[in-house]
């Protein structure tokens, strides 16, 4: 590490598993572009590292007043929060956390499968609310082993949740922008055609642009009145009125999503629908997976700044 401290701006709340090894080797300013305009415009010329989260905005905008920025470290593998192409033109680096997370959000992704199918939350609900006592039995669920699997993006987290879906004895089928020839699985060229040879269609692709609104009407159309729709990528990659309306008038079965258009704001009509499963965005939010998380994160700020190559800059960014 160089042996000036080096001003470093978090753009959003620091994890505590990584706040106390920032503040020891940076200087830290906490959200100071939101917090404190005023003192934010003296020391932005300082800046020359951005702490980021999965979900955090980093926009040209943001780049633009900050000139001798140089790295943008982003702590989650998702990075469409921040303005790559900004970042790029102007020669700073991006680094995120892949790899790490993947055990964790296939799991949490095989749970909601399970949750909404065999209905846990409402199974846990019925006996806590005594009705298994006055009603009986509870209405009967669906089975998820041996059902038809599609996954919407087969990179590092869809063959995880593909690999443990084997176990469930599933028949699996994937899209992504391209097939991957070295899997077993069978690929369809679009989300509304993978849809169609579904029960359960997992969305698993990075946010942004290229993927807004991907899982459109038509998509949950095809998946059809006994379809389970399943969102742990970002919540832009569903059209999510779409899918309320959808579910509402009973042409998609059910849903669990742990992602959101406007998180934390999760709309009324998806909260009432009994059916649904709403999880708030803890795909990687286990104290091992984020400690992982925050580890790669300081060992990208901390080889960057010693010189080193980057552990993992982002695949726009390798330069
Ligand atoms: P990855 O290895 O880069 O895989 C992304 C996959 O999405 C690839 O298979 C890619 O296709 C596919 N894809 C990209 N654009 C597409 C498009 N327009 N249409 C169809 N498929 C497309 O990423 P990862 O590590 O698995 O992570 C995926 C995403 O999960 C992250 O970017 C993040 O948004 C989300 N995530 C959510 C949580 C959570 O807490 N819920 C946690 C971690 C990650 P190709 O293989 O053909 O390129």
């Amino acid at each position: 590490m160089s042996e000036l401290p080096i001003d470093l701006l978090a753009v959003s709340m620091l994890s505590p598993l990584l706040a106390p090894r920032l503040q020891a080797s940076f200087t830290v300013h906490d959200r100071l572009h939101e917090l404190d305009p005023a003192a934010f415009r003296l020391v932005a010329p300082r800046i020359r590292a951005i702490a980021a989260g999965g979900e955090s905005r980093v926009s040209a905008e943001l780049i633009g007043q900050l000139p001798a920025l140089e790295l943008i470290a982003v702590m989650g593998v998702g990075y469409d929060g921040i303005d790559v192409a900004a970042a790029k033109s102007r020669g700073i680096q991006v680094t995120h956390t892949p790899g790490v997370l993947n055990d964790e959000v296939a799991d949490l992704t095989l749970g909601l499968m399970l949750s909404a199918a065999r209905q846990i939350p409402a199974a846990d609900r019925y006996v806590r609310d005594g009705k298994w006592a006055s009603q009986g039995a509870m209405p009967l669920t669906r089975k998820m082993s041996g059902a038809r699997l599609g996954i919407v993006g087969m990179g590092r987290i869809g063959q995880g949740i593909a690999r443990r879906a084997v176990a469930f004895e599933m028949v699996i089928s994937y899209t992504a922008r391209s097939a991957k020839a070295d899997l077993p699985w069978r690929f369809f060229e679009t989300p509304e055609e993978l849809a169609a040879a579904s029960d359960f269609l997992v969305v698993i692709t990075p946010g942004g642009n290229d993927t807004r609104h991907l899982i459109n009407a038509a998509v949950l159309n095809a998946l059809g009145p006994e379809g389970i729709l399943v969102n742990v990528a970002r919540g832009s990659v569903v059209d999510e009125e779409a899918l309320i309306t959808a579910l509402e008038t009973g042409r998609l079965g059910g849903a669990a999503l742990d992602v959101f258009a406007t998180e934390p704001h999760v709309p009324e009509r998806l909260r009432l629908l009994p059916h649904v499963i709403l999880t708030p965005h803890i795909g990687s939010a286990t104290a091992q997976t984020r400690q992982s998380m925050a580890d790669l994160t300081f060992g990208n700020l901390e080889a960057y700044f010693a010189g080193k190559p980057l552990l993992t800059p982002v695949p726009e960014c390798r330069f």
